[in-house]
């Protein structure tokens, strides 16, 4: 299974790194819409799209804006966005004075499916199960992904709990934010967001195979003292940069 990175940073783009966005290319599924959204054209095909929303602050879902563009070039037939509740919302992205054309007179399907109760769902045969995170007043969804005979995690903008981790259980490959470092620990809490020896525990107790740290701190001039802190507690860690893609 290929899993491409088209942005891995948090807030606000840098020179580097775009803003949350990943997609698996074969599968047509995408975590997030930040900036790095743009780049989905090249790495999708006809047919289905599905988008796995983790929550609607601006630098996971501003590029869903550039969807026009996307689902004309790659003949996408429709779209569907997944999210917590308020997903409802997100039309007033596409409403004056923010955007010229309504959801609705979109030139393909655009349907939302928010994920209240219904923990657990299934979408041409790939498995998802969720669980909302504490973060702001709105919460952050997780994602359990089975698909391909492997299993794929994605949580970020949440404080790491490695108490709660259940989610994440012998994951394949784990995708968790990592946007502070230790010694930040006090903003961290403050701003809820993770710190690196939390990611590695979280890791560590969910017995993952693999994590790949994403949503990095776009301030951090050494994104690798992360990762190296996060390796204290959880050696299969890895820091992606924009336009990886790994294999499963
Ligand atoms: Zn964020």
């Amino acid at each position: 299974m290929r899993i491409r990175f088209l942005g891995t940073t948090g807030y606000h783009p840098t020179e580097t790194r775009h803003t949350c966005c990943i997609v698996l290319p074969d599968q047509n599924i995408v975590f997030d819409a930040g900036t790095g959204f743009f780049r989905l054209r090249e790495h999708i095909q006809p047919g289905r799209l599905d988008i796995l929303l983790s929550h609607y602050h601006l630098d996971h879902v501003c590029g869903l804006q550039y969807l026009i563009d996307i689902v004309h070039e790659k003949e996408i037939k429709e779209v569907h966005l997944w999210g917590p509740p308020g997903l409802d919302q997100i039309e007033r992205l596409f409403q004056p004075p923010f955007f010229p054309l309504p959801l609705d007179q979109f030139p393909v399907k655009v349907k939302l499916h928010t994920i209240d109760k219904k923990k657990s769902f299934s979408f041409r045969g790939h498995r998802v199960k969720t669980q909302l995170f504490p973060h702001d007043d709105t919460g952050s969804l997780g994602y359990r992904l089975h698909t391909d005979g492997k299993t794929v995690v994605y949580i970020t903008d949440t404080i790491a709990d490695p108490e709660s981790f259940e989610l994440a259980r012998n994951a394949d490959l784990l995708l968790h934010e990592c946007y502070f470092r230790n010694s930040m620990e006090e903003r961290a809490l403050e701003t809820g967001h993770s710190y690196s020896s939390l990611v590695g525990r979280f890791a560590a107790a969910a017995k993952a195979s693999r994590l790949a740290l994403i949503h990095i701190n776009p301030l951090d001039p050494e994104p690798e003292f992360c990762l190296r802190e996060v390796m204290e507690h959880f050696q299969g860690a890895f820091l992606v940069i924009d336009n990886q893609e790994i294999d499963l």
